[in-house]
């Protein structure tokens, strides 16, 4: 295994960076009367307490996750959407017009958008025919430039965790950071990566509110990591980038993980029952396993199937245009109605 030194792939103005400081964290202890952050001191037309800045550190709501996760609060950041954990590491590791990262397409889109934004270059190894990693083309994909990879799994828009060798062997060889976006972990009914956290200080893994979680709309997700790279979150991130409506919504759907739970398995079912019904027609030519709560199916012509579904009124995603995907049509499990339309519609296809 090669020594993974953090400061050695850090930018250095990151490094050297003096971060915003905000009137709430200098002030340490308790007091009754704050004057210090030029809030409206009368409050607001809402009856709560948003006239005060947010906690830039998400205290109460690391502690909670971390209670549910099993994992330290210093190893755990809170961004808008687990999208602001992939560009504050874009930002915090790769120097614009230099250095590039890796990516599997096909894949999730953000990890090349970000890197666009940021005059970043993207390196692509395809997975393999059946969506898993391919290592031997992957050692060729990375040069002394490459500070990121991005591992998707499950993944989006296949449905199927990779491999846990092929990830581990990307940890113990690769001298950058490995991400591991898990957005749908919690529907793959397999242990996280976060438990290999302290063997691997070269981890990153990402989850979010906005899948299982149900809370696509609030805006939030998480990276978890060494502490040194929270710090370094920390240090770039927007200093109050989680509004207080955000922190309190966030914090009392946590108190009611078994709801949540209760929403996955009918998710999990409702996909069963999906596959279960995609056999019957021969429009569907194959579809795969899926540890997600979504399905990518290859049809005889998609754009057709496609412009069917919403001549139905039910919009699915045409994922025909990614690598592998041919003809691919990527489609999210729905409510046990919503599924019945679907199906429903099928059946009446002429394809
Ligand atoms: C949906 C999704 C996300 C979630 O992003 P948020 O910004 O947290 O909503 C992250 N990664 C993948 C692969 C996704 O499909």
């Amino acid at each position: 295994m090669v020594e993974f030194i953090l400061d050695d792939i850090l930018r250095k103005n990151v490094k050297k960076l003096i971060p915003y400081s905000s009137a709430r964290s200098e002030f340490e202890g308790d007091a009754q009367i704050f004057l210090d952050a030029n809030e409206n001191s009368l409050g607001s037309t809402l009856n709560n307490n948003f006239h005060r800045y947010p906690d830039p550190l998400q205290k109460q709501l690391k502690q909670k996750l971390s209670s549910i996760k099993n994992v330290s609060a210093e190893n755990i950041f809170v961004g808008n959407g687990s999208d602001e954990a992939i560009d504050l590491l874009i930002r915090a590791f790769c120097n614009p017009g230099v250095d590039n990262i890796l990516i599997f397409p096909p894949t999730y889109g953000m990890y090349e958008v970000s890197a666009e934004i940021n005059d970043v270059a993207i390196n692509k190894v395809l997975l393999t025919k059946d969506y898993q990693l391919d290592i031997d083309a992957i050692k060729d994909g990375i040069d002394g430039h490459t500070k990121i990879i991005f591992v998707c799994s499950p993944n989006n828009p296949t449905g199927n965790l990779l491999k846990t060798e092929s990830i581990e062997w990307l940890l113990k060889n690769f001298n950058g950071i490995v991400v591991v976006d898990e957005a749908y972990i919690d529907f793959a009914g397999i242990q996280s990566w976060l438990i290999r956290l302290s063997e691997f200080p070269n981890l990153v893994v990402l989850q979010t509110l906005s899948k299982a979680w149900g809370l696509a709309g609030l805006r939030i997700g998480f990276a978890y990591a060494s502490k040194e790279i929270i710090h370094v979150f920390n240090k770039i991130k927007p200093p109050y980038n989680i509004s207080e409506a955000t922190q309190q919504l966030a914090l009392q759907a946590l108190q009611n993980e078994q709801q949540a739970k209760e929403k996955i398995n009918i998710l999990i079912q409702q996909k069963k029952r999906l596959l279960k019904g995609f056999k019957q027609y021969d429009f569907i030519k194959t579809f795969y396993p899926s540890d997600a709560n979504f399905i990518l199916v290859k049809v005889d012509e998609a754009k057709k199937l496609y412009q069917y579904l919403v001549s139905r009124n039910i919009v699915v995603r045409n994922r025909s245009s990614q690598p592998l995907c041919g003809n691919s049509l990527r489609i999210t499990v729905g409510t046990p109605e919503e599924n019945d339309a679907l199906l429903t519609a099928l059946n009446n296809y002429k394809g």
